[in-house]
């Protein structure tokens, strides 16, 4: 069901034969699933009791340390993770709701999947994620009930065959806000969390499509004492986890940006990038080297790419 991206590496970068240029293929997920944990720092999620992330992060790559937009608050964040642009560039630098929920203008990486024919579903557990549904297509849940709410619609998305999925897990935020982060009740709202990512892998399992699916966990910001928005690294330090086809287990990363997630899943589909992209595919993942050929976004979303089968 799955295309092949076909990746030419212009550096010796795995080792070379003869001192020519190797070829890599990396296999194209047939599904793709980004879990993004609302205010999760990532010195928490090493603490906490969440065994189905450490095992993911420990099959694919993580970068602990990675980097999100100012301000970290969760709508310019996700903005920006899901455009893979700046702040300045989607205009996103509010945190509210605005009457009638107008969509921001720059394409989402999944309108932009949907627009090459993939099926995709957005749910959320914050109702101002209205103002990313940009196109009817998209299947969209506002589910009240937090984050296994959040997973029952998910796991019904996956027997209903959507391709690209994004979850949001509202619940770390709240308890953040409301018990403080790194306190007791927040790490242990982490593992609640954990559990409901594990339901997420079970069906995956389930389904036999664990092997073809593309997971990147991380989060929008993270917090301290009871709130978040500042410059404080505890603010804006966030996990950025993948695992799938073509990830290198135990790669190392580092630099990751919250853009970067658009930007990888855009590579990953072999989709083209919008103008302006702040985010860069985070190619380490996969054993290529940062701007290497096979390693460049695709220029120009008018070009548009029909989806490999
Ligand atoms: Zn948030």
């Amino acid at each position: 069901m799955s295309g092949w991206l076909r990746v030419v590496l212009s550096l010796c970068w795995l080792g070379c034969l003869g001192g020519q240029p190797v070829e890599t293929v990396i296999p194209r997920p047939a599904r793709v699933i980004v879990i993004s944990l609302d205010g999760a720092r990532p010195d928490a999620l090493q603490q906490a009791d969440m065994p189905h992330l450490r095992r993911l992060a420990a099959a694919g790559a993580a970068d602990w340390a990675a980097q999100t937009v100012f301000p970290p608050a969760t709508l310019p964040a996700h903005t920006s993770m899901l455009t893979g642009l700046a702040v300045a560039d989607h205009g996103v630098d509010w945190n509210g709701t605005n009457p009638g929920c107008p969509p921001v203008e720059p394409p989402t990486f999944l309108t932009l999947a949907e627009r090459a024919g993939w099926r995709t579903a957005f749910v959320s557990g914050k109702e101002k994620f209205c103002h990313l549904v940009q196109t009817p297509g998209m299947d969209y849940t506002f589910a009240l009930a937090g984050d296994r709410s959040i997973t029952d619609r998910a796991l019904a998305l996956l027997d209903d065959g959507y391709e690209v999925i994004f979850l949001h897990f509202p619940n770390p935020d709240y308890f953040g806000h409301l018990h403080g982060w790194m306190s007791d009740i927040y790490l242990a709202e982490l593992g609640q969390s954990d559990a409901q990512i594990g339901r997420v892998l079970a069906k995956l399992e389930d389904l036999g499509l664990a092997a073809q699916t593309l997971i990147i966990i991380t989060a929008d910001h993270g917090g301290h004492d009871f709130e978040h928005g500042t410059r404080r690294p505890e603010d804006m330090t966030i996990p950025w986890i993948i695992a799938g086809p073509g990830v290198l287990p135990g790669a190392a990363l580092a630099g990751v940006q919250v853009t970067d997630t658009a930007a990888t899943i855009l590579w990953a589909l072999g989709l083209p990038s919008p103008p302006k992209l702040a985010g860069r595919p985070v190619c380490a993942a996969f054993g290529l080297a940062a701007d290497g050929l096979g390693c460049q976004p695709s220029a120009g979303v008018d070009d548009a790419v029909g989806r490999a089968r």
